[in-house]
Parts: C-alpha cells; sequence; structure tokens
C-alpha cells in the first residue's frame, strides 16, 4: 500500500469534515516547508529552544533518537496543524518540536547518533554520525527511500478559529503538566501579544530574554523553557495596569488578567495594545531592566544568579518610581554605580519585615504605617534577603524600594540628569580640529574654534569615555542630528583611531550604541 491509497482510506472513513487524517512523507513536508506553507512556531508552541544550527552542536539525546525512530519508520506521535485563517498557512499547534528535529535534520544541522546502522533490501548501512547530505551522498537510493517512505501522521484541523485552536493546544498538552505561563501563551489577546513581544524567548528584542546558550538563560536566572519570561513580563504589566490597587501577585491574578482581556481584546477596548500607554512604559522598563543587567553582566556578584525575577521586578519598579519625578529622556544612567547603591541601601535594612506591614517615608524616616497592630511577637518576620530575592506582596516591595527611596540621590546612584558634556582636554580638541582639517567631521564644512561642538563618538551612556580617541568635532547641525546614538559612520571612525586595540567589550558596546 503507498501513500497515496493509505491517505485514500483515512479519508473514506472520515465524515467529520473539521478533522482529517494525513500521511506526509518526509520529502513533501520538507517541501512545504520550503515553500513558506507551514508555520512551525505558531503561537501556541513551546518556543524551540535547542541549538541545531550552532558550532558543534548536532542534537541531543532526544533529538538523536526521534531521527532514529523517524528513519526507521517507528510511530512517532501525530502532529497537529490547523488551517490560520489569517495567514493562510498550516499552524503547528502541536508537534512543533518533532517537526523542527526531523526538518532540522534534512537541512542538515543535526546528525544521527554513534552507531546507528540500517538494514536495507539485504544490506546493512553505517548510518552512524552522520548529516543527511552525507547519506544521500553515499547511498542516493537508501536516502531517497527513507525521505519517501517515512511519515508523519498529521491531523489537520481546516476549520479551525484561534479559540479552538487554543482549546486544543491546552487539551493536548495538558497531557504533560503544562505551567501557567504556558496556559497564558495560547491567548492571542493584546496583553498575551504584548507579553510575547516583550518577553517571549523566541519573540522578545532583548538580550536579556533572547540569550541562552544550552537551553540556559545566558544572563539571568529564569529558564528558558517554561514561558518564565513571559511570566516575567506579564508580571510587570499586571503592576503597570493594577497601579496603586496591585497589592499581590502570583498566577491567580495574572490569569485572571488574560482571560479579562480577552473579551476586552474581542470588543478593542483592551489597554494592552502594542502602542498602549502600559506598552509603552512596560518597554520602556524592560529596556532599561536590559541595559542593567548587561551592563553589570560578568562583574562579580552580579551574574545571572542575580537576576532573579522577584529582584528584577523590584529594581523595574523602583525605575518606575525615578521615571516619575524625572524625565527619562534627560537621565543618563551608569548601571553599575545604580546597581552597587541599590545593593548597598538594601544591605543597610537593619530591621526586619512583617509580612503585610506596610511603610512610608516620614519626616525622612521610614515609618510603619498599618499592620502595626499585630503584637504578635511570633509574627513571620523577614530578613531583606529573604524579600528582596522573593516576595510578591506590595509591603514586600515596600519594604525593600521605601529604604531605597530614603538613600537615594541622583548622582550618588549614578544618574546624570541633562546632556552630559563631560570636558575633553582642551588641547586634544585643538588637535582634533586640526587633524579634521578645521572641518566638521560629518559634513565636512569648515567650523571655527568657536563652532566647534565636542562629541563622543562611542555615547557617555554607554560607556564610551572621554579621552582623544573617542572625541571627534561636529558643527553645531550636525550634532543636533546626531543626539545621543551612533551611526555607522562613527563606527568607521572609531575602527580608524582605535582599529585593532578594540577590546571585546568596547565592541559589545560599540553593538549596543549602534542599536540604539
Ligand atoms: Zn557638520
Amino acid at each position: 500500500m503507498n501513500i497515496e491509497q493509505m491517505n485514500k482510506a483515512l479519508e473514506d472513513g472520515r465524515v467529520d469534515v473539521d478533522t482529517k487524517l494525513e500521511f506526509i512523507s518526509a520529502s513533501e513536508i520538507n517541501n512545504l516547508d520550503a515553500g513558506g506553507s507551514i508555520d512551525k512556531s505558531p503561537l501556541y508552541q513551546r518556543p524551540y529552544t535547542k541549538r541545531d544550527g550552532q558550532k558543534g552542536y548536532f542534537g541531543d539525546e532526544w533529538q538523536k533518537s526521534l531521527i532514529v525512530a523517524f528513519l526507521r519508520g517507528k510511530f512517532i506521535q501525530p502532529i497537529h496543524w490547523r488551517l490560520n485563517p489569517k495567514t493562510n498557512k498550516w499552524e503547528i499547534v502541536d508537534g512543533g518540536h518533532r517537526t523542527r528535529t526531523i526538518l532540522n535534520f534534512i537541512k542538515g544541522l543535526l546528525k544521527t547518533p554513534n552507531g546507528f546502522t540500517f538494514e536495507w533490501k539485504g544490506e546493512s548501512y553505517d548510518l552512524g554520525n552522520k548529516f543527511w547530505s552525507e547519506i544521500q551522498m553515499e547511498s542516493p537510493k537508501l536516502a531517497n527511500h527513507l525521505l519517501n517512505y517515512n511519515y508523519f501522521f498529521v491531523i489537520k484541523y481546516p476549520n479551525m478559529d484561534d479559540k479552538d485552536a487554543r482549546k486544543k493546544f491546552l487539551t493536548l498538552n495538558n497531557l504533560h503538566n503544562m505551567k501557567d505561563a504556558e496556559k497564558r501563551n495560547a491567548y492571542t489577546s493584546d496583553v498575551a501579544t504584548l507579553c510575547r513581544t516583550l518577553g517571549a524567548v523566541d519573540f522578545s528584542k532583548h538580550m536579556i530574554f533572547n540569550k541562552y546558550d544550552g537551553g540556559k538563560m545566558k544572563y539571568i536566572s529564569l529558564k528558558s523553557i517554561g514561558r518564565e519570561t513571559d511570566a516575567f513580563v506579564t508580571s510587570l504589566v499586571y503592576l503597570l495596569s493594577e497601579g496603586s490597587s496591585w497589592t499581590e501577585g502570583g498566577n491567580r491574578v495574572w490569569n485572571e488578567l488574560y482571560s479579562v482581556d480577552e473579551s476586552l481584546t474581542d470588543d478593542g477596548k483592551s489597554k494592552f495594545k502594542l502602542n498602549s500607554v502600559i506598552s509603552k512604559e512596560a518597554k520602556l522598563l524592560i529596556q532599561h531592566l536590559n541595559d542593567m543587567v548587561i551592563d553589570n553582566a560578568g562583574r562579580k556578584g552580579y551574574g545571572k544568579q542575580y537576576w532573579g525575577a522577584h529582584r528584577m521586578l523590584k529594581y523595574v519598579v523602583f525605575l518606575k518610581w525615578i521615571f516619575s519625578k524625572y524625565d527619562v529622556n534627560s537621565l543618563t544612567f551608569n548601571y553599575k554605580k545604580f546597581v552597587d547603591s541599590f545593593d548597598k541601601a538594601v544591605a543597610d535594612i537593619k530591621i526586619k519585615h512583617k509580612a503585610y506591614q506596610r511603610y512610608e517615608i516620614i519626616n525622612n524616616k521610614i515609618s510603619i504605617v498599618s499592620g502595626t497592630e499585630s503584637t504578635d511577637t511570633d509574627a513571620l518576620e523577614y530578613h531583606h534577603t529573604k524579600v528582596f530575592s522573593g516576595g510578591t506582596r506590595i509591603d514586600d516591595y515596600e519594604f525593600i524600594l521605601k529604604h531605597v527611596e530614603l538613600n537615594f540621590d541622583l548622582s550618588k546612584f549614578g544618574i546624570t540628569k541633562g546632556t552630559v558634556r563631560e570636558n575633553f582636554e582642551e588641547s586634544d580638541v585643538w588637535d582634533t580640529w586640526a587633524e579634521q582639517d578645521f572641518k566638521c567631521k560629518k559634513c565636512e564644512n569648515d567650523i571655527t574654534r568657536s563652532d566647534v561642538e565636542n562629541d563622543h563618538i562611542i555615547p557617555v551612556k554607554v560607556d564610551g569615555e572621554t579621552s582623544k580617541s573617542n572625541l571627534q568635532l561636529l558643527c553645531k547641525d550636525c550634532n543636533r542630528n546626531k543626539s545621543a546614538g551612533m551611526d555607522t559612520e562613527d563606527l568607521l571612525t572609531i575602527l580608524q583611531k582605535k582599529g585593532g586595540t578594540l577590546t571585546p567589550e568596547q565592541i559589545r558596546k560599540i553593538g549596543e550604541a549602534l542599536a540604539v
């Protein structure tokens, strides 16, 4: 029986028009994929955090066993596809990891395991530790056979809307203990889209959320699986949306947020649209958090273990407080200093926190404003370490953040207000002016000494130093146009000035500045 006959038999037996069962050969699925007809990473799928294609990586044990099972024609779990009416693509509701592994094997990103042999037509083939292209080259007939006579069993849903797709995903995945954050990810509401866009390992533009290595996050101590980074963004978005009325975090309130937002999204009334106030605020805060983590990366004591969800969120809420007092655009952060001062303010907290006790700053002192009625000496008390790196209630936040507020001043926390104009050495300015032939470095118009504006090629905010090697002279117009970012011309200038002497750290900084 060939594949057409099998599919005909499956088709003939069906009366349900909403489900189609089909065997699809590896070669056909590969063609569909190459033609862009399959959405391998739809919203419902878990992010694919395998390292396929990375240097020296040819698949983990799970991937290699799957490749063997597939090539041997063993039964592998069915794959579920629904036709997404918006994209007109087959979206993988379940089975993305299986599909991607096999497709990536065919593409040459993964290898078979050592010692894999295959008997075919009375001959034995050594297929161990090989790329697909090697098998094709060495045994073309066998390769052709494997590609055309090994099938995915696909369950297709041609008429399934977003909500039903979510239900299907949840039903299929409840089989393997899905986390709350993974269930929430199945929503297509505005809040779900926002959290995915900012936080998901497979969507986010922020390095802290999208860089992982060997299945582990590179910069923070969240997991790259289980949608932990999305959950972090959800917790932030929840705080922003509840404002002063939030008291407690946790899956219960976050799930509620998603569920309520679904009908609001349908009515066009969600406050989490991508250009909404909350979205912009969340994005700004996460950008700063990202810079904070990356700027401190590699410093002793501030490795990924330091950056857990609770601590990151406390920093972010504190940033929100700062941004409520100062115009964010006028601030330049030195995040090493910021984190040092923040940490010191926390470490200096002498008192212990009692659960539910609330705080305010009155007359320059931390005062307990409620929760004091309990004279129970056995009431649970916490040291600041426990509340800083844990604690989801508003009283936990107040306990930490009011103490930091009390110690806060801009310069102590490494924040510079207004445009930064550190002074270059006067002699360096004269020398550079002459080296530039008394012209603006960008537009090449002549500039007089009084028109000369000193410009940091690598901006101060990404630690560009105030030294001759980072100095260029611009006319007023060009300097104004440049603002605080960096462009490719600047990159060329800095390479000419410092070529070959740049450290990897400086190169990373330049990359960041270019991305601003
Ligand atoms: Zn100019």
